[in-house]
Protein backbone atom coordinates (compact mmCIF):
# COMPACT_ATOMS: atom_id res chain seq x y z
CA UNK A 1 0.00 0.00 0.00
CA UNK A 2 1.58 3.34 -1.53
CA UNK A 3 0.75 6.74 -1.79
CA UNK A 4 0.49 8.07 -5.35
CA UNK A 5 0.81 11.28 -7.17
CA UNK A 6 -1.02 12.04 -10.27
CA UNK A 7 0.13 14.64 -12.44
CA UNK A 8 -2.38 16.41 -14.78
CA UNK A 9 -6.07 16.54 -14.36
CA UNK A 10 -7.33 16.23 -18.15
CA UNK A 11 -9.12 13.33 -19.80
CA UNK A 12 -6.50 10.67 -18.93
CA UNK A 13 -5.54 12.16 -15.15
CA UNK A 14 -9.77 11.73 -14.58
CA UNK A 15 -9.60 7.94 -15.79
CA UNK A 16 -6.05 6.58 -13.99
CA UNK A 17 -7.94 9.36 -10.52
CA UNK A 18 -10.97 6.77 -10.64
CA UNK A 19 -9.23 3.65 -11.41
CA UNK A 20 -6.55 4.03 -8.74
CA UNK A 21 -9.08 5.25 -6.15
CA UNK A 22 -10.88 1.52 -6.87
CA UNK A 23 -7.87 -0.13 -5.23
CA UNK A 24 -7.21 1.37 -1.99
CA UNK A 25 -5.28 -1.58 -0.84
CA UNK A 26 -2.71 -0.63 -3.30
CA UNK A 27 -3.46 3.19 -3.62
CA UNK A 28 -3.61 3.52 0.37
CA UNK A 29 -3.57 7.53 -0.62
CA UNK A 30 -4.04 9.86 -3.84
CA UNK A 31 -2.88 13.26 -4.59
CA UNK A 32 -3.98 14.71 -7.73
CA UNK A 33 -1.95 17.64 -8.79
CA UNK A 34 -2.65 20.06 -11.90
CA UNK A 35 -1.89 23.69 -12.76
CA UNK A 36 -5.70 24.47 -12.41
CA UNK A 37 -6.68 22.95 -8.90
CA UNK A 38 -10.29 23.55 -9.95
CA UNK A 39 -9.99 20.17 -12.32
CA UNK A 40 -8.25 18.51 -9.90
CA UNK A 41 -11.66 19.23 -6.95
CA UNK A 42 -14.06 18.21 -9.67
CA UNK A 43 -12.59 15.08 -10.27
CA UNK A 44 -12.15 14.43 -6.58
CA UNK A 45 -16.27 15.00 -6.50
CA UNK A 46 -16.90 13.07 -9.01
CA UNK A 47 -15.06 10.09 -7.27
CA UNK A 48 -16.37 11.29 -3.44
CA UNK A 49 -19.79 10.70 -5.61
CA UNK A 50 -19.46 7.42 -6.74
CA UNK A 51 -16.89 5.67 -4.58
CA UNK A 52 -17.37 7.43 -1.41
CA UNK A 53 -13.32 7.86 -1.63
CA UNK A 54 -11.99 11.20 -0.51
CA UNK A 55 -8.73 12.26 -2.56
CA UNK A 56 -6.74 15.04 -2.21
CA UNK A 57 -5.70 17.92 -4.62
CA UNK A 58 -3.20 20.42 -5.40
CA UNK A 59 -2.10 23.15 -7.34
CA UNK A 60 1.47 22.90 -9.60
CA UNK A 61 2.79 24.01 -12.53
CA UNK A 62 5.26 21.09 -13.39
CA UNK A 63 7.06 23.20 -15.52
CA UNK A 64 8.71 24.38 -12.62
CA UNK A 65 11.14 22.02 -10.80
CA UNK A 66 11.56 23.90 -7.35
CA UNK A 67 8.00 24.20 -7.02
CA UNK A 68 6.71 20.42 -8.16
CA UNK A 69 9.95 19.64 -5.57
CA UNK A 70 8.39 21.46 -2.98
CA UNK A 71 4.63 19.87 -3.11
CA UNK A 72 7.08 16.03 -3.33
CA UNK A 73 8.85 16.96 -0.31
CA UNK A 74 5.47 17.85 1.43
CA UNK A 75 3.65 14.50 0.13
CA UNK A 76 6.42 12.34 0.23
CA UNK A 77 4.68 10.01 -2.51
CA UNK A 78 5.99 6.50 -3.38
CA UNK A 79 5.87 7.37 -7.38
CA UNK A 80 4.56 10.31 -9.80
CA UNK A 81 2.18 9.14 -12.26
CA UNK A 82 2.80 12.04 -14.85
CA UNK A 83 -0.20 12.27 -16.90
CA UNK A 84 0.09 16.38 -17.85
CA UNK A 85 1.73 16.75 -21.43
CA UNK A 86 4.79 15.51 -22.93
CA UNK A 87 6.48 18.47 -22.40
CA UNK A 88 6.32 18.23 -18.71
CA UNK A 89 8.00 14.68 -18.89
CA UNK A 90 11.86 16.26 -18.25
CA UNK A 91 11.37 18.70 -15.25
CA UNK A 92 9.10 16.06 -13.89
CA UNK A 93 11.82 13.37 -13.81
CA UNK A 94 14.63 16.21 -12.63
CA UNK A 95 12.01 17.07 -9.62
CA UNK A 96 11.51 13.14 -8.98
CA UNK A 97 15.35 12.40 -8.56
CA UNK A 98 15.61 15.44 -6.59
CA UNK A 99 12.88 14.43 -3.87
CA UNK A 100 13.85 10.93 -4.10
CA UNK A 101 10.59 9.97 -5.81
CA UNK A 102 9.82 6.79 -8.79
CA UNK A 103 8.55 8.13 -12.08
CA UNK A 104 5.85 7.15 -14.37
CA UNK A 105 4.38 8.68 -17.69
CA UNK A 106 2.47 7.65 -21.08
CA UNK A 107 3.99 10.21 -23.14
CA UNK A 108 7.61 11.08 -24.76
CA UNK A 109 8.91 14.28 -23.80
CA UNK A 110 8.34 16.37 -26.47
CA UNK A 111 10.05 20.03 -26.68
CA UNK A 112 7.25 22.53 -27.33
CA UNK A 113 9.20 24.14 -30.59
CA UNK A 114 9.44 21.19 -32.46
CA UNK A 115 7.12 17.81 -33.16
CA UNK A 116 9.45 14.96 -32.47
CA UNK A 117 8.66 11.76 -30.81
CA UNK A 118 11.64 10.50 -30.00
CA UNK A 119 13.23 8.87 -26.40
CA UNK A 120 16.98 10.07 -25.88
CA UNK A 121 15.76 12.52 -23.97
CA UNK A 122 14.89 10.20 -21.44
CA UNK A 123 16.79 7.77 -21.88
CA UNK A 124 19.64 10.42 -21.38
CA UNK A 125 18.53 10.18 -17.53
CA UNK A 126 19.26 6.59 -17.46
CA UNK A 127 22.57 6.79 -14.92
CA UNK A 128 21.17 8.90 -12.72
CA UNK A 129 18.02 6.74 -12.28
CA UNK A 130 20.39 4.17 -11.48
CA UNK A 131 22.41 6.35 -9.29
CA UNK A 132 19.42 6.93 -7.07
CA UNK A 133 18.16 3.78 -7.07
CA UNK A 134 14.60 5.12 -8.67
CA UNK A 135 12.81 3.52 -11.06
CA UNK A 136 11.24 5.58 -14.51
CA UNK A 137 8.82 4.07 -16.22
CA UNK A 138 8.24 5.02 -19.93
CA UNK A 139 5.31 4.60 -21.96
CA UNK A 140 2.46 3.05 -19.61
CA UNK A 141 -0.62 4.29 -21.56
CA UNK A 142 -2.09 2.27 -24.17
CA UNK A 143 -0.06 3.07 -27.30
CA UNK A 144 2.64 3.45 -25.70
CA UNK A 145 1.96 1.26 -23.04
CA UNK A 146 -0.87 -1.52 -24.04
CA UNK A 147 0.58 -2.35 -27.70
CA UNK A 148 4.08 -2.81 -25.85
CA UNK A 149 2.90 -5.37 -23.76
CA UNK A 150 1.21 -6.94 -26.39
CA UNK A 151 4.25 -7.22 -28.69
CA UNK A 152 6.18 -8.33 -25.38
CA UNK A 153 3.40 -11.35 -24.60
CA UNK A 154 3.65 -12.26 -28.10
CA UNK A 155 7.05 -12.84 -28.57
CA UNK A 156 7.02 -14.81 -24.95
CA UNK A 157 4.67 -16.97 -26.01
CA UNK A 158 4.06 -17.49 -29.25
CA UNK A 159 7.36 -16.63 -31.06
CA UNK A 160 11.28 -17.91 -31.40
CA UNK A 161 11.59 -15.21 -32.94
CA UNK A 162 9.30 -11.98 -34.13
CA UNK A 163 9.88 -10.25 -37.96
CA UNK A 164 7.30 -8.25 -38.63
CA UNK A 165 4.83 -5.92 -36.38
CA UNK A 166 1.85 -4.02 -37.02
CA UNK A 167 0.10 -1.63 -34.55
CA UNK A 168 -3.60 -1.31 -35.47
CA UNK A 169 -5.20 1.37 -33.83
CA UNK A 170 -9.40 1.59 -34.89
CA UNK A 171 -11.52 4.19 -33.01
CA UNK A 172 -14.83 3.68 -34.06
CA UNK A 173 -16.76 5.81 -31.93
CA UNK A 174 -18.30 8.51 -33.02
CA UNK A 175 -18.66 11.93 -30.98
CA UNK A 176 -21.19 13.47 -33.48
CA UNK A 177 -18.71 16.74 -33.74
CA UNK A 178 -17.74 17.61 -37.11
CA UNK A 179 -13.98 18.02 -36.17
CA UNK A 180 -13.13 17.14 -32.37
CA UNK A 181 -9.52 14.92 -30.64
CA UNK A 182 -10.11 11.97 -28.56
CA UNK A 183 -7.27 13.04 -26.48
CA UNK A 184 -5.14 16.76 -25.88
CA UNK A 185 -5.73 18.25 -29.38
CA UNK A 186 -2.12 20.08 -29.50
CA UNK A 187 -0.25 16.95 -29.03
CA UNK A 188 -2.93 14.78 -31.23
CA UNK A 189 -2.57 16.87 -34.30
CA UNK A 190 1.30 17.04 -33.88
CA UNK A 191 0.82 13.07 -34.16
CA UNK A 192 -0.86 13.09 -36.92
CA UNK A 193 0.63 15.95 -39.19
CA UNK A 194 4.63 14.94 -38.65
CA UNK A 195 6.07 12.49 -41.26
CA UNK A 196 5.71 9.38 -41.29
CA UNK A 197 8.09 6.63 -40.32
CA UNK A 198 8.21 2.94 -40.44
CA UNK A 199 11.07 0.50 -39.69
CA UNK A 200 12.79 -1.61 -42.10
CA UNK A 201 15.45 -3.01 -42.72
CA UNK A 202 17.58 -1.85 -39.72
CA UNK A 203 16.24 1.96 -40.34
CA UNK A 204 13.84 4.23 -40.25
CA UNK A 205 12.10 5.32 -43.80
CA UNK A 206 10.46 8.46 -44.32
CA UNK A 207 7.08 8.98 -46.11
CA UNK A 208 4.72 11.64 -46.62
CA UNK A 209 2.67 12.14 -43.37
CA UNK A 210 -0.80 10.12 -44.28
CA UNK A 211 0.29 8.68 -47.76
CA UNK A 212 0.17 4.61 -47.15
CA UNK A 213 -3.45 3.47 -46.37
CA UNK A 214 -5.29 0.22 -46.28
CA UNK A 215 -8.42 -1.20 -45.22
CA UNK A 216 -8.84 -2.99 -42.21
CA UNK A 217 -11.57 -5.74 -40.40
CA UNK A 218 -11.84 -5.25 -37.17
CA UNK A 219 -13.26 -8.23 -35.25
CA UNK A 220 -16.12 -9.14 -33.18
CA UNK A 221 -18.03 -6.96 -35.57
CA UNK A 222 -16.16 -3.61 -34.54
CA UNK A 223 -16.28 -2.86 -38.75
CA UNK A 224 -14.50 -2.04 -41.39
CA UNK A 225 -11.90 1.05 -41.37
CA UNK A 226 -9.32 2.87 -43.89
CA UNK A 227 -6.24 2.94 -41.74
CA UNK A 228 -2.96 4.96 -42.24
CA UNK A 229 0.30 4.46 -41.63
CA UNK A 230 1.98 6.90 -39.80
CA UNK A 231 4.97 7.56 -37.10
CA UNK A 232 4.14 6.41 -33.29
CA UNK A 233 6.56 6.65 -30.46
CA UNK A 234 6.56 2.74 -29.43
CA UNK A 235 8.46 1.65 -32.97
CA UNK A 236 11.40 3.70 -31.43
CA UNK A 237 11.86 1.73 -28.23
CA UNK A 238 10.49 -1.75 -29.70
CA UNK A 239 13.04 -1.80 -32.92
CA UNK A 240 15.64 -1.34 -30.43
CA UNK A 241 14.68 -3.87 -27.73
CA UNK A 242 13.67 -6.79 -30.48
CA UNK A 243 16.50 -6.25 -32.53
CA UNK A 244 14.95 -9.06 -34.74
CA UNK A 245 12.08 -7.15 -36.14
CA UNK A 246 12.58 -6.95 -40.05
CA UNK A 247 9.86 -4.26 -40.55
CA UNK A 248 7.64 -2.02 -37.67
CA UNK A 249 5.12 0.09 -38.46
CA UNK A 250 1.89 1.65 -36.72
CA UNK A 251 -1.77 2.05 -38.46
CA UNK A 252 -4.18 4.82 -36.87
CA UNK A 253 -7.97 4.71 -38.41
CA UNK A 254 -9.63 8.07 -39.37
CA UNK A 255 -12.77 9.31 -40.60
CA UNK A 256 -12.94 11.38 -43.75
CA UNK A 257 -14.61 14.16 -41.36
CA UNK A 258 -11.58 14.28 -39.47
CA UNK A 259 -9.30 13.88 -42.09
CA UNK A 260 -11.52 16.63 -44.61
CA UNK A 261 -10.78 19.34 -41.71
CA UNK A 262 -7.14 18.56 -40.83
CA UNK A 263 -6.16 18.79 -44.44
CA UNK A 264 -7.95 22.44 -44.53
CA UNK A 265 -6.72 23.22 -41.10
CA UNK A 266 -3.19 22.89 -42.34
CA UNK A 267 -3.94 24.38 -45.70
CA UNK A 268 -4.65 27.76 -43.67
CA UNK A 269 -1.90 27.34 -41.39
CA UNK A 270 -4.12 26.40 -37.97
CA UNK A 271 -1.87 23.90 -37.11
CA UNK A 272 1.38 25.36 -37.15
CA UNK A 273 3.27 25.30 -33.52
CA UNK A 274 5.44 28.28 -34.44
CA UNK A 275 4.36 31.71 -32.75
CA UNK A 276 3.11 34.10 -35.50
CA UNK A 277 2.32 37.74 -34.66
CA UNK A 278 -0.67 38.55 -34.47
CA UNK A 279 -1.95 42.22 -33.67
CA UNK A 280 1.22 42.65 -31.65
CA UNK A 281 0.62 39.26 -29.61
CA UNK A 282 2.80 36.27 -30.37
CA UNK A 283 0.47 33.41 -30.52
CA UNK A 284 1.06 29.59 -31.34
CA UNK A 285 -1.85 28.70 -34.33
CA UNK A 286 -2.26 25.09 -32.75
CA UNK A 287 -2.45 26.55 -28.95
CA UNK A 288 -5.59 28.64 -30.46
CA UNK A 289 -7.07 26.04 -32.48
CA UNK A 290 -7.00 23.63 -28.85
CA UNK A 291 -8.75 26.65 -27.02
CA UNK A 292 -11.68 26.44 -30.50
CA UNK A 293 -12.12 22.50 -29.95
CA UNK A 294 -14.17 20.58 -27.96
CA UNK A 295 -12.39 19.55 -24.45
CA UNK A 296 -11.41 15.85 -25.00
CA UNK A 297 -12.48 15.47 -21.30
CA UNK A 298 -16.00 16.32 -22.39
CA UNK A 299 -16.95 14.48 -25.22
CA UNK A 300 -17.80 11.01 -22.68
CA UNK A 301 -21.55 11.51 -22.40
CA UNK A 302 -22.00 11.99 -26.34
CA UNK A 303 -19.09 8.82 -28.02
CA UNK A 304 -20.66 6.31 -29.41
CA UNK A 305 -18.80 2.77 -30.82
CA UNK A 306 -15.92 0.75 -29.73
CA UNK A 307 -11.99 1.23 -30.24
CA UNK A 308 -10.11 -1.99 -30.77
CA UNK A 309 -6.22 -1.84 -30.79
CA UNK A 310 -3.62 -4.28 -31.55
CA UNK A 311 -1.00 -5.72 -32.74
CA UNK A 312 -0.07 -7.87 -35.57
CA UNK A 313 3.04 -10.11 -35.08
CA UNK A 314 4.64 -12.46 -37.53
CA UNK A 315 7.64 -14.30 -36.87
CA UNK A 316 8.98 -18.05 -36.43
CA UNK A 317 7.96 -20.53 -34.02
CA UNK A 318 9.79 -24.09 -34.18
CA UNK A 319 11.35 -23.17 -37.64
CA UNK A 320 7.79 -22.72 -38.95
CA UNK A 321 6.25 -18.90 -40.43
CA UNK A 322 2.57 -17.60 -37.65
CA UNK A 323 0.64 -14.50 -37.13
CA UNK A 324 -0.58 -13.73 -33.92
CA UNK A 325 -3.00 -10.95 -33.44
CA UNK A 326 -3.23 -9.46 -30.32
CA UNK A 327 -6.01 -6.84 -29.22
CA UNK A 328 -8.94 -5.31 -27.25
CA UNK A 329 -12.26 -3.89 -27.75
CA UNK A 330 -13.75 -1.22 -25.44
CA UNK A 331 -17.02 0.40 -25.63
CA UNK A 332 -16.53 4.13 -25.49
CA UNK A 333 -20.30 4.35 -23.49
CA UNK A 334 -19.38 1.63 -20.92
CA UNK A 335 -16.27 3.51 -20.06
CA UNK A 336 -18.16 6.63 -19.59
CA UNK A 337 -20.78 4.74 -17.47
CA UNK A 338 -17.86 3.64 -15.22
CA UNK A 339 -15.61 6.40 -14.89
CA UNK A 340 -17.03 9.27 -16.98
CA UNK A 341 -14.96 9.46 -19.85
CA UNK A 342 -14.81 8.38 -23.47
CA UNK A 343 -12.55 4.98 -24.08
CA UNK A 344 -9.59 6.80 -25.51
CA UNK A 345 -8.74 8.50 -22.27
CA UNK A 346 -9.76 4.98 -20.43
CA UNK A 347 -7.40 3.25 -22.33
CA UNK A 348 -4.69 5.02 -21.52
CA UNK A 349 -5.93 5.70 -17.75
CA UNK A 350 -6.29 2.13 -17.09
CA UNK A 351 -2.56 0.96 -18.30
CA UNK A 352 -1.19 3.81 -16.39
CA UNK A 353 -2.85 2.65 -13.34
CA UNK A 354 -1.83 -0.79 -13.98
CA UNK A 355 2.32 0.36 -14.23
CA UNK A 356 1.86 2.14 -11.04
CA UNK A 357 0.07 -0.48 -9.05
CA UNK A 358 3.00 -3.44 -10.34
CA UNK A 359 5.90 -0.64 -9.42
CA UNK A 360 3.47 -0.71 -5.90
CA UNK A 361 3.44 -4.06 -5.39
CA UNK A 362 7.36 -4.34 -6.12
CA UNK A 363 6.22 -7.11 -9.13
CA UNK A 364 8.27 -4.66 -11.66
CA UNK A 365 11.85 -3.38 -10.36
CA UNK A 366 14.22 -1.45 -11.15
CA UNK A 367 16.89 1.18 -10.75
CA UNK A 368 16.70 3.50 -13.91
CA UNK A 369 14.81 4.52 -16.69
CA UNK A 370 12.64 1.86 -18.49
CA UNK A 371 10.56 1.24 -21.86
CA UNK A 372 7.42 -0.60 -20.82
CA UNK A 373 8.23 -3.78 -22.91
CA UNK A 374 11.27 -4.08 -20.92
CA UNK A 375 9.03 -5.54 -18.08
CA UNK A 376 7.52 -9.07 -17.68
CA UNK A 377 4.49 -9.08 -19.57
CA UNK A 378 2.23 -11.43 -17.93
CA UNK A 379 1.70 -9.66 -14.63
CA UNK A 380 0.50 -6.54 -17.16
CA UNK A 381 -1.58 -9.27 -18.84
CA UNK A 382 -3.29 -10.36 -15.95
CA UNK A 383 -4.32 -7.21 -14.99
CA UNK A 384 -5.67 -5.83 -18.24
CA UNK A 385 -8.13 -8.93 -17.92
CA UNK A 386 -9.35 -7.66 -14.39
CA UNK A 387 -9.41 -3.70 -14.74
CA UNK A 388 -11.46 -3.34 -17.21
CA UNK A 389 -9.15 -3.82 -20.78
CA UNK A 390 -9.48 -7.56 -21.60
CA UNK A 391 -7.09 -8.76 -24.07
CA UNK A 392 -7.68 -11.79 -27.06
CA UNK A 393 -5.71 -13.55 -28.99
CA UNK A 394 -6.46 -14.37 -32.22
CA UNK A 395 -3.54 -17.49 -34.24
CA UNK A 396 -3.43 -17.17 -38.09
CA UNK A 397 -6.02 -14.22 -38.12
CA UNK A 398 -6.07 -13.91 -41.86
CA UNK A 399 -5.14 -10.52 -42.17
CA UNK A 400 -3.88 -9.33 -45.46
CA UNK A 401 -1.95 -6.16 -44.33
CA UNK A 402 0.34 -4.40 -46.64
P1 LIG B 1 -5.32 17.03 -21.40
O1 LIG B 1 -4.86 18.21 -22.18
O2 LIG B 1 -6.76 16.68 -21.34
O3 LIG B 1 -4.80 17.17 -19.89
C1 LIG B 1 -3.50 17.56 -19.56
C2 LIG B 1 -3.49 18.00 -18.11
O4 LIG B 1 -2.14 18.35 -17.76
C3 LIG B 1 -4.38 19.22 -17.84
O5 LIG B 1 -5.04 19.02 -16.62
C4 LIG B 1 -3.35 20.34 -17.74
O6 LIG B 1 -3.70 21.40 -16.92
C5 LIG B 1 -2.18 19.60 -17.11
N1 LIG B 1 -0.96 20.39 -17.32
C6 LIG B 1 -0.50 20.93 -18.46
N2 LIG B 1 0.62 21.60 -18.23
C7 LIG B 1 0.88 21.50 -16.91
C8 LIG B 1 1.89 22.01 -16.06
N3 LIG B 1 2.88 22.76 -16.51
N4 LIG B 1 1.82 21.68 -14.74
C9 LIG B 1 0.82 20.93 -14.25
N5 LIG B 1 -0.17 20.44 -15.00
C10 LIG B 1 -0.14 20.72 -16.32
O7 LIG B 1 -4.47 15.79 -21.94
P2 LIG B 1 -4.87 14.23 -21.89
O8 LIG B 1 -5.41 13.91 -20.54
O9 LIG B 1 -5.64 13.91 -23.10
O10 LIG B 1 -3.43 13.56 -22.05
C11 LIG B 1 -2.54 13.47 -20.93
C12 LIG B 1 -1.25 12.77 -21.37
O11 LIG B 1 -1.56 11.45 -21.83
C13 LIG B 1 -0.54 13.46 -22.55
O12 LIG B 1 0.85 13.42 -22.30
C14 LIG B 1 -0.86 12.60 -23.72
O13 LIG B 1 0.13 12.64 -24.73
C15 LIG B 1 -0.90 11.23 -23.07
N6 LIG B 1 -1.67 10.22 -23.82
C16 LIG B 1 -1.10 9.00 -24.00
C17 LIG B 1 -1.78 8.02 -24.71
C18 LIG B 1 -1.21 6.64 -24.80
O14 LIG B 1 -1.95 5.73 -25.22
N7 LIG B 1 0.01 6.38 -24.42
C19 LIG B 1 -3.08 8.28 -25.34
C20 LIG B 1 -3.65 9.57 -24.99
C21 LIG B 1 -2.94 10.51 -24.29
P3 LIG B 1 -4.74 22.57 -17.37
O15 LIG B 1 -6.05 21.99 -17.04
O16 LIG B 1 -4.37 23.74 -16.56
O17 LIG B 1 -4.52 22.79 -18.85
Amino acid sequence: MKKVMIIGAGGVGQVVAHKCAQLPQVFSEIVLASRTESKCIAIAKQIKETQNRDISTAQVDADNVPELVALLNIEKPFMVINVALPYQDLTIMDACLEAGVHYMDTANYEPLDTAKFEYHWQWAYQEKFEKAGLMALLGSGFDPGATNMFTAYAAKHYFDEIHYLDIVDVNGGDHGYPFATNFNPEINIREVTAECRHWENGEFVETPAMSTKQAFTCPDGVGDFNIYRMYHEELESLTKNYPTLKRAQFWMSFGESYLKHLEVLQNVGMTGIEPIDFNGQQIVPIQLLKALLPDPSTLGPRTHGKTCIGCVVRGIKDGKEKTVYVYNIKDHQDCYKEVQSQAISYTTGVPAMIGAKLMIEGTWKGAGVFNIEQMDPDPFMENMNKHGLPFQVIEEPGFDLI
